[in-house]
């Protein structure tokens, strides 16, 4: 008896002990600068963005893609839509939060409509942690995007505070992504294809910023959604005119578990966007395959 509560005490302490060794959580948060009645610098044309639609766009791709990454990392938003949002409002929101980090990101714009490239903002060189932060966002910027940088720049640079930079205590950087003022970079920035290059050498900053510092980060599985379209005792030959109406390339899994008749699964696709497989499931079922079903594996 005295061995079994013994037993039970262990298990009791194993699984505290598990408990207490969670990971911790970084709380990131991401301002897209402008909102609302603050558009920022306004579009030069009328089929281009405002400053602050391209911010909100960089912004919440890059948010979505640090949540799909890590398992421990809170991504807060200063604003989710186009909503106005005031500097303040934005202090407030971080602290309430109690961020590890802050990053705004921005377009920016001069007078002098030759000037492009990207700056980066910190309040000053004080803290390793924002210097670590500007350097990784600076390079990647060049390196990645392949942009012209203007360098990082503290508030005895630019000869002027930045509100948020100067009221925010933990480590905070304001990305200026471009000169929307300058032909090519508000070109860039309004191309899908511009906004996914700034938004990857922004996603490759703050995981080298992470291992700089040593969090311990979690990196989730990295799961891909396919659509199981039949499944068999047996194997089915792939060129079977069973999936003929289909016309692409299927897939077989062995996946023998216990109790499973149909070890054999035929999937198709490779999805890792929930709304993209949905499509590609319709589009399955409209050939005649009612019964096929979203399964995910991991990549
Ligand atoms: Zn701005």
């Amino acid at each position: 008896m005295k061995y079994i509560i013994f037993v039970f005490y262990f298990l009791f302490l194993a699984k505290s002990s598990i408990l207490a060794q969670k990971s911790p959580v970084f709380t990131l948060v991401i301002d897209a600068g402008h909102g609302g009645k603050d558009p920022g610098k306004p579009r030069s044309k009328a089929n281009l963005l405002d400053e602050k639609e391209i911010n909100l766009l960089i912004s919440l791709k890059l948010g979505s893609m640090i949540e799909h990454h890590y398992e421990n990392v809170k991504v807060v938003y200063t604003r989710k839509t186009d909503e106005y949002v005031s500097l303040q409002d934005r202090v407030d929101i971080t602290n309430r939060y109690k961020a590890d980090c802050f990053l705004s990101i921005h377009g920016n714009s001069s007078r002098k409509k030759h000037i492009y490239g990207t700056q980066t903002h910190i309040h000053d060189q004080k803290s390793w942690k924002t210097n670590i932060l500007a350097e990784q966002i600076d390079s990647a910027l060049q390196h990645k995007a392949q942009r012209v940088s203007l360098g990082i720049q503290d508030h005895k640079d630019r000869k002027q505070h930045l509100f948020l930079l100067k009221k925010l205590t933990m480590p905070s950087v304001l990305v200026e992504t471009g000169f929307l003022s300058h032909k090519a970079d508000e070109v860039f920035l309004n191309s899908e294809q511009g906004q996914k290059l700034i938004t990857n050498s922004l996603f490759r900053a703050f995981k080298n910023y992470l291992d700089k510092i040593k969090f311990h980060s979690v990196v989730r599985p990295q799961l891909v959604y396919k659509i199981q379209i039949t499944a068999s005792h047996k194997k089915i030959p792939l060129e079977n005119e069973l999936f003929d109406p289909l016309g692409v390339t299927v897939e077989e899994h062995f996946l023998p578990e216990k109790n499973d008749l149909f070890p054999f699964k035929y999937t198709i696709g490779h999805e890792t966007e929930k709304k993209a497989v949905d499509k590609l499931l319709d589009w399955v079922r409209q050939r005649g395959f009612e019964q096929a079903f979203i399964i995910t594996m991991r990549k």
